[in-house]
């Protein structure tokens, strides 16, 4: 049998498969070739059907980027109707090779899932987003200006919004330094002067949690800035790092926790902690728990979100956008937070300018 992640809405209810099937049939086909053009062509056609925004069963549409030499082992798994014959097709399509389940790619939502479960009405309405949050320019490893992406945003309907760029930490070798910030804070300001009727920006930034809990950038520039404190070292280790992230916690100006697993879709599983602790320390100090809807992060996933819901956390979600195209990933994290139960009212993101500013009177407002 290949592994199915099926969720709680019971996929199988009509018995059909699922781009998730699809996908990771095709994925565990790539796994069982050695490396190589075929190998290659299987695995792009893997992401090619999981990043579909559409169920491909039943329909005659082929993903774009699915590639030619993989077209025939397509055909021959999406005639077959229900996950137990696309399973049987796989084993066939293997031959003598084996196949093999990847624990790392389970739980994750693939885009179609996504977009039936913004789809779905009683959650949150992506519609009436107003904060655009966690975004990177070419100030750090983004591949635009500030002004592309704000213009983006603007255009997605948001009223306000937070970059945030990597400070120079470990992990980031283009990461801002103290004079990249200071020139950052100026076109911050540069843009509220001329659009900020419209669109209200938010200079942020994503620091680093170094190996001790304490962040990279110096108290004395913190002011002013929400800081989006990130672990992004030791995060293949399976050392206990609860430890690490309630120092972060701690740390004066941290406005909210980003990708709090660390976990990458099929690479790792993210760092361990005891979560109900870290929640319950996030939610007394009142720092944001970040849902990080880059389709390969996804994290904090469903399960999580319940767990953190019921320490009396808040969240934050992010696009963790490096190119203008990647603003819509919010829509990840709504898909995200709907999984999990959380209310719009427990998402900042759907709150105005000034409820946000409340509890940061260092903040520069309109
Ligand atoms: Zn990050
Ligand atoms: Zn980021």
């Amino acid at each position: 049998m290949l592994a199915q992640g099926c969720s709680r809405e019971g996929r199988y209810a009509a018995g059909v498969w699922t781009n998730t099937d699809l996908a990771e049939a095709l994925f565990q086909l790539a796994e069982s070739h050695p490396p190589g053009d075929l190998r290659l062509a299987l695995l792009r056609t893997a992401y090619a059907v999981f990043d579909h925004p559409r169920e491909l069963a039943g329909s005659r549409r082929l993903p774009e980027t699915a590639a030619l030499e993989v077209l025939p082992a397509l055909a021959m798994l999406r005639s077959c109707r229900t996950p137990d014959a696309l399973s049987a097709a796989a084993h066939r399509l293997a031959g003598p090779n084996r196949l093999h389940p990847n624990p790392l790619r389970q739980g994750f939502l693939t885009a179609a899932e996504v977009r039936g479960a913004v789809a779905s009405p009683g959650g949150p309405n992506h519609r009436y987003l107003r904060g655009a949050a966690h975004w990177h320019t070419r100030a750090s490893d983004g591949a635009a200006t500030l002004e592309a992406m704000a213009r983006t945003c603007m255009r997605r309907g948001a009223v306000w919004g937070v970059v945030a760029d990597h400070t120079r930490g470990l992990a980031c070798v283009n990461g801002l330094d103290a004079e990249g910030v200071a020139l950052q804070a100026r076109s911050v300001r540069a843009w509220n002067g001329r659009h900020g009727d419209e669109f209200w920006l938010l200079h942020g930034l994503e620091t680093e949690i170094l190996e001790d809990g304490r962040l990279d950038l110096p108290r004395s520039a913190r002011s002013g800035v929400l800081l989006i404190a990130a672990v992004h070292t030791g995060l293949a280790e399976r050392r206990d790092q609860t430890g690490r992230l309630l120092r972060a916690l701690e740390e004066p100006g941290v406005w909210a926790l980003a990708h709090p697993r660390g976990r990458l879709f099929a690479r790792r599983s993210g760092i361990r902690a005891n979560w109900e602790v870290v929640f319950a320390k996030a939610a007394e100090a009142r720092v944001l728990l970040e849902i990080n809807g880059f389709p390969r992060r996804q994290d904090l996933d469903p399960t999580l979100l319940v767990v953190a819901l019921e320490a009396g956390c808040r969240f934050l979600l992010a696009s963790d956008a490096h190119h203008p195209r990647h603003l819509a990933f919010e829509e990840t994290a709504v898909a995200l937070a709907a999984r999990g139960g959380v209310p719009a009212d427990a998402l900042v993101n759907f709150e105005p300018l000034d409820h946000i500013a409340a509890s940061r009177p260092d903040l520069e407002l309109p």
